[in-house]
């Protein structure tokens, strides 16, 4: 391995250049996994990726991100995230990564501004909102279908409609969806919530919000916007067509791993497969958050995964270069 390039200056294009460490995703996991290797006196990219500061950023407030007792609203705290890292160093660009390149060393990043080479490469694309692949669904996105409250919420004041979902998701968003619309009313597949009891509690305790049990949206309505959803329950197997003015679908979500087929070990439900190092098992490929984590996909664990990844490149790579540094000195020896 080269280890005679430098970091590009500031200004300096980032495509062509070699970095010690690329950063594939900027969520907590992401921005964690750069301030961690910064510090470590490492180049550090980020690559942002479309979705800049990854699904936290499209959260109204976390309250469950140590540090912060009243809260913290998600943009400001991945904002915060990436201040940190570029202060200790890390480059933060806009691009995303299409295609890959782990057969080779140093590793080929391809994104849409050129190609970018790493050393050592942290994972951290993160996951996308799954959909509920109903008819209707695709052709009225944007158009009163959404996955995000945060985003669209606004849109919605004095509206009636529709969440999707019973996991902690569904409820925090429909507690949210409160401030803007009339009515929220859940449709969840089961009589029971996924959802953790304390936004149970609040979710139950809000006159504004009410449950359609047992049930699932198997179409959604609407010329120009959405207008209705049909229902189906699931029990009775009994239909109707309700009316309504949004559709919030908020039922889990997909890993980000299609650029990685064919490259990494991915399991049966698409998430990259991790050791408890945070390795991949291609050597000096490491991955962070949910992209890598079917389990807690919390804010605090993703950017613990992303420290941990940060701090499991550095190691390798002070490895790899002592042992090249071994081979050049045996070469001398023998020269
Ligand atoms: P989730 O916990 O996987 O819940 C998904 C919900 O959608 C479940 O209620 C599930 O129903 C339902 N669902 C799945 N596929 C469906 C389909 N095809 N049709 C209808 N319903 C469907 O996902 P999440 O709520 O996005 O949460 C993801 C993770 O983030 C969790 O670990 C959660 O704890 C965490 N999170 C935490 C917070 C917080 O702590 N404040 C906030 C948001 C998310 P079933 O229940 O029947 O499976």
């Amino acid at each position: 391995m080269e280890f005679s390039l430098g970091m590009p200056a500031a200004g300096e294009p980032t495509t062509d250049k070699l970095f010690d460490v690329i950063v594939i995703g900027s969520g907590p996991a992401g921005l964690t996994a750069a301030l961690y290797a910064a510090r470590a006196h490492l180049d550090v990219l980020v690559l942002t990726g479309s979705e800049i500061g990854g699904q936290v950023a499209l959260t109204s407030e976390v309250e469950n991100y140590p540090g912060f007792p009243e809260g913290v609203q998600g943009p400001e705290l991945v904002q915060r995230m990436q201040e940190q890292a570029e202060r200790f160093g890390a480059r933060v660009e806009l691009d995303t990564i299409t295609a890959v390149d782990f057969q080779q060393h140093p590793f080929v990043l391809t994104g849409y501004n050129g190609n970018y080479l790493a050393r050592a490469v942290i994972i951290a694309t993160g996951a996308s909102p799954r959909k509920l692949q109903v008819p209707g669904e695709a052709e009225l996105t944007g158009r009163g279908v959404s996955y995000c409250a945060t985003c669209d919420g606004w849109f919605f004041q004095d509206k009636e409609v529709v969440v999707v979902g019973g996991g902690d998701s569904a409820m925090e968003e429909s507690l949210f969806l409160t401030k803007f619309a009339r009515q929220v009313t859940v449709v969840h597949r089961r009589d029971q919530l996924r959802a953790s009891k304390i936004l149970q509690k609040r979710a139950f305790a809000n006159p504004k919000i009410d449950f359609i049990w047992d049930t699932v949206v198997t179409e959604i309505l609407g010329e120009e916007k959405v207008e209705a959803v049909r229902l189906k329950n699931v029990k009775t197997g009994e239909e109707r067509v309700m009316p309504i003015d949004g559709v919030f679908i908020f039922i889990g979500h997909i890993p980000n791993t299609g650029i990685f087929q064919g490259q990494l070990e991915i399991d049966e439900r698409g998430y990259l497969v991790v050791d408890r190092r945070m390795h991949t098992n291609v050597p000096g490929v490491f991955a962070a958050g949910e992209v890598a984590d079917p389990i807690f996909r919390q804010v605090v664990t993703s950017a613990g995964m992303g420290a941990a990844a940060a701090m499991e490149a550095e190691k390798w790579l002070a490895e790899q270069k002592a042992e090249q540094e071994e081979r050049e000195q045996e070469r001398a020896v023998t020269a």
